[in-house]
C-alpha cells in the first residue's frame, strides 16, 4: 500500500477565538474539523496555526508535508513574509497547495498567482449551487452534477486571478452572481487548487460534498516528484563532445 498523503491544515485560528457564533460551530477551530475528516478519509492530516512559532510551518514540518491547506481571513497581514517565501519555494519544488475561501487574499495565494485576487462579496446567507464542470476530474470523484449549500456568503466575479488551467466548479448564487469556485494551476512542480466554500459563520466544513472535494484535491495535488529549483545548475558540461567554436560577433553583434 502506498504511504498516506501527508496534509498540513493551516488556519489563522482567529475568528473561532473571538466570535461566539464561530466558536460554537468550530470550538477547536476549522482546521481541527478539516483534519479530522481527512484522517477518516485515509489521509494523514495534522494542523498548524498562526500563533505557533514560525506559524507552525517550520522547515521540518514542510519536509513532512505533501499538501498544505490554507484558511485565512482576518490576519493575512500578520503572516511573516519569510514564511510566505518558504512555502512558495516548497510549492515550486512540488508541494501541493489548496487555498480555501477567504484565503484568496492571503499573501501566499497572491504570491503564487501574481494578481490582486480581488472579488465581490455579500453576506446575507443566500443559497449557492456549485456546478461540477469537470465530472471526470479526480477532484470531483463522488460528486454529482452540483453541490448545493443552503446558506453561504456570496463571492462574485470578476475574480482577479490568472485564467485557471482547469475550471472545476462555477458557482451560481441566489442573488444572481456567478463565481469561478474551483480552479487549478501549476506553479513550478507544484499543483494549486482554489476552492471557494468555507465562510466561518456557516457549517460549510461539516458538509460531506465540500469535504470530499477537499480530500480529492489533496490526492490530486500530492507531489509526483519533488525537486529543488532555487539555485539549480545553470552551466552544465555538454552531453556530447562539442568543439568550442571560435566565432567573433564583434561589438555590435554582427559577424565580422
Ligand atoms: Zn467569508
Amino acid at each position: 500500500m502506498p504511504a498516506a498523503i501527508r496534509v498540513t491544515v493551516w488556519n489563522e485560528f482567529c475568528h473561532e477565538k473571538q466570535n461566539d457564533a464561530v466558536k460554537k460551530l468550530y470550538p477547536d477551530g476549522m482546521h481541527a474539523v478539516i483534519a479530522a475528516f481527512l484522517n477518516k478519509a485515509g489521509l494523514e492530516a495534522t494542523t498548524a496555526t498562526l500563533d505557533e512559532p514560525e506559524h507552525g510551518l517550520t522547515e521540518e514540518v514542510l519536509d513532512k508535508t505533501d499538501v498544505l491547506i490554507w484558511w485565512g481571513h482576518a490576519a493575512h497581514g500578520d503572516v511573516q513574509d519569510e514564511i510566505v517565501s518558504r512555502v512558495q519555494q516548497r510549492v515550486l519544488e512540488g508541494m501541493g497547495l489548496i487555498v480555501l475561501h477567504s484565503g484568496h487574499f492571503s499573501k501566499i495565494f497572491k504570491r503564487m498567482l501574481g494578481t490582486n485576487c480581488s472579488l465581490k462579496w455579500r453576506e446575507i446567507a443566500e443559497k449557492e449551487r456549485l456546478w461540477n464542470l469537470a465530472p471526470s476530474h479526480p477532484i470531483t470523484e463522488g460528486i454529482g452534477e452540483y453541490i448545493e449549500l443552503p446558506n453561504t456568503e456570496m463571492y462574485g466575479e470578476r475574480f482577479d486571478i490568472p485564467t485557471p488551467e482547469e475550471l472545476i466548479f462555477v458557482s451560481w448564487f441566489e442573488g444572481g452572481e456567478v463565481f469561478r469556485s474551483g480552479c487549478t494551476w501549476q506553479r513550478g512542480n507544484g499543483r494549486l487548487f482554489y476552492f471557494r466554500p468555507g465562510h466561518e459563520t456557516y457549517p460549510i466544513f461539516y458538509n460531506d460534498d465540500v469535504m470530499t472535494v477537499i480530500a480529492n484535491a489533496c490526492r490530486w495535488a500530492a507531489p509526483r516528484r519533488r525537486r529543488k529549483t532555487a539555485g539549480a545548475i545553470k552551466c552544465p558540461d555538454p552531453l556530447e563532445e562539442v568543439e568550442p567554436k571560435d566565432v567573433d560577433f564583434g561589438k555590435a553583434g554582427i559577424q565580422q
